[in-house]
C-alpha cells in the first residue's frame, strides 16, 4: 500500500522533492506544507504553522500526520531542523528525512562545525571564534592577511562576509556584533581566512552509519552575470560538475565525509538525512567553508532531475528509525548533464513586488528534456503570480553542460513576467 508524505518547505527544493518522489509507485498522497503555486498541482498544499517549532505546532503537525495516514515527513529547509522539528516528530516509527537538532547545529552553529573539524582534523580554513566584541575587533586590527567574517548562527544565507581589507573586517565585526544586522546569530563570529579556488557542493545521504556520495554540483550564488553583485539564495546549479573527479570525490569522501559522520557519532549523534560540504578546491588541496544539513537549493534540482531509481525508497532507507538500510537501495543517474537556472523578481535581492502574473510555463515545458520548478509563486483564483524573489527554477538537461545551460536559457526566454531576470551563464566558469 502506498505511503502519503507530508514535505515541509515552500522552494524549488520541495517541489523537485515532490516530483521526484510522486514518480515512486510507494508514495501516495503529496502533502506540502505550504508548498507553493507548482506544488498544488503534483499535491496538496495545506496550512501548518511550521515556525516557530515548539509542541502546539509539532502536535499539530503529528495530529495532521495521524488524521492523513501521513508515514514519511520530510524537512527542506534549514530553519525547522536547526530548531529540531525532526526530534519533536519522530514518533511512533514514523519515517522523518532531515536530521535531529544535534546534527543539524553543523550548519546552525558555524563556531561548532568549525571545533568539530579542527578535532576531527578535517580540511578547512584557519578560523578564531570570538563572543567578545572587542577581542574581535582588536583581531582584525592585527590581521594583515584577508579574512571571512561569518555570524556563527542563521542567518539565510547571507551571513558570511566575504572581505578584501581590514576596514571591511571591522565593519563586518561590526555589523554582526554591534549593530547586529543577523540578530542573535551574530553573537559568536568566526574570523576565518580568506581562501581561493573553485567552489563545488557535495552532497551525501547519510543513514546514521553509511554514506553515499551524491555527484558533485556548482552553485552560483552572486546575482549578477560573471559572479558579480551582492550574495543570494542561489542564481543556478548544475551538476555533475567536472571540476571533481572520481579520485577526489573519493578523497573528499575520506578526509571529509566520513570522519564528520564518525565524529558525530562519537558524540552520540546519529545523522540521518544530507550532509553538504561547501568546499573550496584550493591549491592546498578541498577545504570546508561550511556545511548544510539539507539538500541545496537549487542544487537539489539538478540532482533530482538526473536521479534514477526511486526516491521514496531511498529516502525511507535513509531515514529508517529502525536503522539506515541504505545500502540495500539502488541509485543511479542520468549521464547527462542538468543545469537548472533561477529567474528572479526584478529588485532581487533587495526589494521587489509580488502579486505578478507569470506565463509560458507550459511552452517551456514543450521541450521533454525542460522541467520548471516552481519556488516564489502561489495561485490566486486560479492565475498563477510571483511570490518571492526567487521564482521560477528552470532547469534542463543536455548531453553536455553548454547544451543543458542553452536549453534552460532558451526556456527561459518563453516564460514572461514582468521585472523577470535571470542569468545567462550559469555553468560558464568551467566551460570557459
Ligand atoms: P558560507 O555561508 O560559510 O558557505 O559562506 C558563503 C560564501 O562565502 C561561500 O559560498 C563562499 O563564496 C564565501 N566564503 C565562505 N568562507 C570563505 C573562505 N574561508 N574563503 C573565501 N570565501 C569564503
Amino acid at each position: 500500500m502506498a505511503t502519503n508524505v507530508l514535505i515541509i518547505g515552500s522552494g524549488g527544493r520541495e517541489h523537485a522533492l515532490g516530483w521526484k518522489l510522486k514518480q515512486s509507485k510507494h508514495a501516495g498522497k503529496i502533502y506540502f506544507a505550504p508548498g507553493n503555486g507548482g506544488t498544488a498541482a503534483i499535491g496538496e498544499n495545506v496550512k501548518l504553522d511550521v515556525e516557530p517549532v515548539n509542541t502546539k505546532n509539532a502536535e499539530a503537525i503529528d495530529y495532521f500526520c495521524r488524521q492523513n495516514k501521513v508515514g514519511l515527513i520530510v524537512i527542506g529547509p534549514e530553519d525547522p531542523l536547526a530548531h529540531g522539528l525532526a526530534d519533536r516528530l519522530q514518533r511512533d516509527g514514523r519515517y522523518v528525512f532531515g536530521p535531529v537538532q544535534a546534527g543539524a547545529r553543523l550548519e546552525g552553529d558555524k563556531a561548532f562545525a568549525k571545533q568539530l573539524m579542527r578535532a576531527a582534523s578535517i580540511p578547512t580554513a584557519e578560523a578564531r571564534i570570538f563572543t567578545d566584541y572587542e577581542a574581535a575587533i582588536r583581531y582584525v586590527e592585527n590581521h594583515e592577511t584577508p579574512v571571512v567574517v561569518k555570524a556563527a548562527g542563521l542567518a539565510k544565507g547571507k551571513g558570511a562576509i566575504v572581505c578584501d581589507n581590514q576596514e571591511q573586517a571591522i565593519d563586518a565585526v561590526n555589523r554582526c556584533m554591534k549593530t547586529r544586522e543577523f540578530g542573535d546569530a551574530g553573537n559568536t563570529v568566526v574570523i576565518e581566512e580568506r581562501l581561493v579556488g573553485q567552489e563545488v557542493s557535495i552532497l551525501a545521504l547519510v543513514d546514521g552509519k553509511n554514506i553515499y556520495v551524491l555527484d558533485p554540483s556548482q552553485d552560483h550564488k552572486q546575482v549578477n552575470e560573471g559572479d558579480t553583485g551582492p550574495n543570494t539564495g542561489g542564481m543556478g546549479a548544475y551538476c555533475p560538475t567536472p571540476l571533481v573527479d572520481d579520485a577526489q570525490m573519493t578523497l573528499i569522501q575520506r578526509e571529509v565525509l566520513v570522519p564528520t559522520v564518525d565524529a558525530m557519532r562519537r558524540d552520540g549523534i546519529t545523522f540521518q538525512g544530507v550532509l553538504y560540504a561547501g568546499l573550496m578546491l584550493t591549491a592546498g588541496g578541498p577545504k570546508v567553508l561550511e556545511y548544510n544539513t539539507r539538500f541545496g537549493d537549487p542544487e537539489c534540482q539538478p540532482l533530482m532531475m538526473r536521479l534514477k531509481g526511486d526516491l521514496f525508497q531511498i529516502m525511507t532507507a535513509t531515514c529508517d528509525p529502525k536503522g539506515g538500510r541504505l545500502h540495500e537501495v539502488q541509485l543511479d543517474w542520468d549521464k547527462r548533464v542538468a543545469c537548472c537556472v533561477v529567474m528572479c523578481s526584478g529588485g532581487y535581492p533587495g526589494k521587489y513586488e509580488t502579486g505578478i502574473p507569470i506565463t509560458g510555463i507550459e511552452d517551456a515545458e514543450s521541450d521533454p528534456d525542460v522541467k520548471v520548478f516552481h519556488a516564489g509563486t502561489k495561485l490566486v483564483k486560479g492565475e498563477l503570480v510571483t511570490a518571492g524573489g526567487r521564482v521560477l527554477n528552470v532547469t534542463a538537461m543536455g548531453k553536455t553542460l553548454k547544451e543543458a545551460q542553452e536549453k534552460a536559457n532558451a526556456a527561459c526566454d518563453k516564460i514572461q513576467f514582468r521585472g523577470a531576470f535571470f542569468r545567462r551563464d550559469i555553468g560558464n566558469r568551467v566551460m570557459k
